[in-house]
């Protein structure tokens, strides 16, 4: 029977890690795969997490099954970490994923048992991974305009009128904050518009927050979803704790799903706890639990929540370096969107051609679309592709 299968599509980012593995020369730089390195291209383990491991390992007595929700304090942390008191929390039923993918997975799961016929709309470009989930799951995906190549920008308009087709029952899936791969962002004003038009056609949003604390700090990143929160109705929201705890391997996200109201909430958590027992069953406890403790002690969250802000003004500071960089050898403000970017990406509009010319000639790896990770960089490697971008992109 295995001998039917035929071989999967090679993962893009994936392949690029293996040529830049590859590649002999001593001065290449990794601007490639989503994940935060320091100056010293280390992604280490934060000091609370540390903290927190140790305590847990003299402090845990038990390994059995916790919840098919997950530990409900999990749950009840992250709401307050991502929605605050813009909703009653009484309206919100909350699970445990494996990852943001596994509560994006679980997300789509819950839109297609609400509605079979489901369209998810996902902006132009997107994180692909939403795509192929949507696809691999038979379910349909309509996408809308989002990003401007020639400005590097948002063009808002355009997704406006893309937008129009939404249909009631329909999702639209929004990133939170710091938008993967473009670095662009929507303002707070054109969620609110965004929003009104969701309501306007009876969809849902899905709000996809994945790097809440890299881009603006961790609440002025929980604005947008929390704006829409307290607005809409009905809200999906896929939080990851991968990248703002440095969990990435413990897989930890959270699905909340906000009801219309307290009545319906059992129903709802009661389907998403379904959900995870189709799926998976229990899901997975460590980074969660980790989770759980850093938000609920004083002293270990403080701590958590300074190692994050040094980890996004460091990213806010490269982008600075290189957006000056970019104006000095250009002698213009084509690349200053840098600076403006939020989040570990930037999509810089080259064509693939030029990031081809880029990585062969200059060893910097990004991703074929022009995404680079801005923590990839350090203030040493800075103004080499600073060069490299100048002397390439026309
Ligand atoms: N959403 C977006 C936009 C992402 O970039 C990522 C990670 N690359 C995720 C969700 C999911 O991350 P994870 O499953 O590792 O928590």
């Amino acid at each position: 029977m295995l001998s039917t299968l035929k071989p999967q599509p090679a993962d893009k980012i994936l392949e690029l890690m293996a040529l830049y593995r590859d590649d002999p020369r001593e001065t290449k730089v990794d601007l490639g795969v989503g994940i935060y390195k320091n100056a010293e291209g280390e992604t280490p383990v934060m000091r609370a997490i540390k903290a927190a491991e140790k305590q847990l390992w003299q402090e845990e007595t038990t390994k059995k099954y916790t919840a098919l929700s997950g530990d409900p304090a999990f749950g009840a942390a992250m709401k307050s970490l991502v929605l605050s008191d813009s909703v009653d929390h009484t309206r919100v039923g909350a699970i445990a994923t494996p990852g943001g993918t596994g509560a994006i997975r679980q997300a789509f799961e819950l839109a297609k048992l609400a509605n079979p016929d489901v369209t998810i709309w996902t902006s132009n470009p997107t994180w692909p991974n939403h795509v192929s989930i949507i696809k691999f799951m038979g379910l349909k995906n309509a996408e809308y305009a989002y990003f401007d190549e020639a400005s590097c920008t948002v063009d808002f308009d355009a997704m406006m009128e893309s937008l129009k087709g939404v249909k009631a029952g329909d999702v639209v899936l929004l990133h939170g904050c710091c938008h993967n791969p473009t670095g662009a962002n929507l303002t707070l004003e054109q969620f609110d518009v965004v929003a009104d038009l969701i309501i306007e056609k009876g969809a849902m949003a899905l709000v996809d927050i994945a790097y809440q604390g890299f881009g603006d700090g961790l609440e002025e990143d929980a604005a947008a979803t929390r704006l829409l929160a307290s607005k809409l109705p009905e809200m999906l929201v896929a939080a990851s704790c991968s990248k703002n705890f440095g969990i990435y391997r413990e897989r930890t996200g959270c699905l909340m799903a906000i009801s219309e109201n307290a009545e319906q909430t059992p129903v709802t958590q009661g389907t998403l706890n379904f959900l995870n027992r189709q799926n998976y069953s229990f899901p997975p406890d460590h980074g969660a639990r980790l989770v759980t403790m850093i938000l609920n002690d004083e002293k270990l969250k403080a701590d958590w929540m300074a190692e994050l802000e040094e980890v996004r003004l460091g990213m806010l500071g490269l982008r600075t370096q290189l957006a000056d960089e970019l104006r000095r050898l250009t002698n213009s403000d084509r690349f200053d969107f840098i600076a403006k970017h939020r989040g570990m990406f930037s999509r810089i509009g080259a064509t693939p051609e030029e990031v081809l010319k880029i990585r062969e000639e200059f060893g910097i790896y990004m991703v074929g679309d022009s995404r680079m990770n801005i923590a990839g960089l350090n203030a040493q490697t800075v103004p080499l592709l600073a060069e490299a971008v100048a002397k390439t992109c026309k």
